[in-house]
């Protein structure tokens, strides 16, 4: 079969994580699987780029809109005139590969190359996009003299509407990518090679998921072998890895067919036997122990949060996690609940509201969370934020104690799979989980609701159901947590 095909930098980068990627991704794009959350990542990838550009004064964007080839003509029409201003997206070809180069400045004696990536470091992987501009900007003869990764700088904040000067920093990478760049012209025809032959019959591995989860999963697994009921790999953490790795190198994919005396660790032993026997690990009375003493009343608490690397409010830093939203479930001592919840869908900064509405919520006893450090963050985040309520949020904050270690150190059911999330304990405890529940199920899906609820495209029925839906999802977490703890301190019939 003789097949030919153009490079680019994201095609180069497709082949350096799986050759059969790359072929995929030319030959047979309709096998990838659906991946929403990549799509939403390049939505905000495309904000970040374009804020970064317009913060560079006086720069030409190279169209695209005319094609390529035009583009790359457009490009060299530029420098051949001397043009001595910033470029967004100059266009370069040399030997088939085709790059578009985010943000070039000139500076003395040639051109400062900027790659605007949407993390707040340099990651392994840009070095390579990189390395493959250079050396295509280089090979069309272009004096380029430095180069960065422009990344969002985690230490800015918002201080006046709109101002994002000082949003990204560059992390020169000029050593690390002139190394890289030796290797260009072998990688360039090596990919080549693979497109131009028949499907790479690569196994899958590790490289599947590392640096990006692959979309071909679904294609590539599909004549596996079915994996067994209770695989290894749900031996969780490190340590569990580590020896689900050791197993499968030997030869061994099911957990039920492992000797006791490989668990390394009494968690382990615990997750292993629970498999094997189907017996419940349950102590009951050390967990009635460690939490005779929370006092009543019993909030369960649990917070959505929005960490958008573009600050939407003053005040705030890239990445932050601001709450929009927030479930509590409130136990009295006499049996008795209420239920008290917040939701910001109006896209302003919903801080001010939601420290408010905490403060509404009881001023003593405990506070139940599952995994407590990020709802102490989040409150003491809004304590910041409000001085004037600092004193009752932080009296929130003190008050908290965690369901999450007691659950991971006297409870294990084999259906939890090696996971102690609330999704998981949930359904082992009690005869509800998630699956019910419309459209938002995860915190992933939270936040994107919440997006496109504040979008300003989105209708206003849509907002509705989105907004039925966050608030039935938060509740259910804390409607988890209070059926959990209930059932985790009962002796099992
Ligand atoms: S699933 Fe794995 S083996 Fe298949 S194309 Fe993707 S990275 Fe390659």
């Amino acid at each position: 079969m003789t097949r030919q095909a153009g490079l680019s930098k994201s095609r180069i980068t497709l082949f350096e994580q799986c050759p059969k990627r790359l072929w995929l991704s030319v030959h047979r794009p309709e096998l990838a699987d659906e991946q929403p959350d990549m799509q939403r990542g390049f939505a905000e990838g495309h904000r970040v780029g374009e804020l970064a550009c317009s913060l560079v004064p006086g720069g030409v964007m190279v169209s695209a809109e005319g094609g390529m080839g035009r583009a790359v003509e457009q490009t060299s029409s530029l420098l051949a005139q001397g043009h001595d201003r910033p470029i967004f997206e100059a266009t370069f070809a040399h030997d088939g590969v085709l790059v578009r180069v985010d943000i070039l400045e000139p500076v003395e004696g040639g051109w400062h190359m900027a790659e605007v990536k949407n993390t707040t470091g340099v990651k392994d992987y840009h070095i390579g996009d990189l390395a493959t501009q250079l050396w295509v900007m280089r090979n069309a003869g272009v004096e380029v003299r430095s180069s960065a990764i422009r990344h969002v700088d985690r230490d800015f904040t918002l201080e006046r509407e709109g101002d994002y000067a000082g949003l990204f920093t560059d992390t020169r990478v000029d050593e690390r990518v002139a190394t890289i760049m030796e290797t260009r012209a072998e990688v360039v025809a090596e990919a080549r090679a693979v497109l131009a032959s028949d499907e790479p019959p690569i196994e899958r591995g590790d490289h599947c998921i590392s640096p990006f989860t692959c979309s071909f999963i679904g294609w590539c697994s599909r004549n596996e072998p079915e994996a067994p009921e209770w695989p290894v790999d749900i031996l969780p953490d490190a340590a569990g890895k580590k020896v689900a790795a050791k197993l499968k190198t030997g030869g061994i994919a099911d957990l039920t067919q492992v000797p006791a005396d490989e668990m390394p660790s009494p968690k382990l032993s615990r997750i292993h036997h629970a498999t094997v026997t189907g017996e419940v690990w349950h102590e009951a009375e050390a967990i009635r122990a460690a939490t005779a003493g929370w006092a009543w009343p019993r909030t369960y608490l649990d917070f959505e949060t929005i960490a958008p690397s573009i600050p939407r409010w003053l005040g705030t830093r890239p990445f932050q996690q601001v709450p929009f939203q927030f479930s509590a479930h409130i136990e009295n001592a006499d049996g008795t609940m209420t239920h008290s919840e917040f939701l910001s869908l109006d896209g302003g900064d919903p801080r001010r509201a939601c420290a408010e509405a905490l403060a509404r919520l009881p001023q003593e006893g405990a506070v139940i969370a599952w995994n407590m450090a990020f709802e102490r963050s989040c409150i003491l985040g809004l304590a910041r934020h409000c001085p004037d309520l600092a004193r009752v949020l932080e009296s929130l904050a003190d008050r908290l104690v965690d369901l999450l270690p007691l659950a991971r150190r006297h409870y294990y059911h084999r259906d939890m799979r090696g996971s102690w999330s609330i999704k998981a304990v949930l359904p082992t405890l009690a005869d509800i989980g998630y699956a019910d529940l419309v459209e938002v199920k995860s915190g992933t899906d939270a936040q994107a609701g919440y997006l496109e609820a504040t979008d300003p495209a989105t209708s206003r029925e849509r907002r509705g159901a989105i907004r039925d839906a966050l608030l039935d999802y938060c509740r259910r977490d804390t409607e988890a947590m209070v059926l959990v703890l209930t059932a985790l301190t009962r002796e099992r019939g």
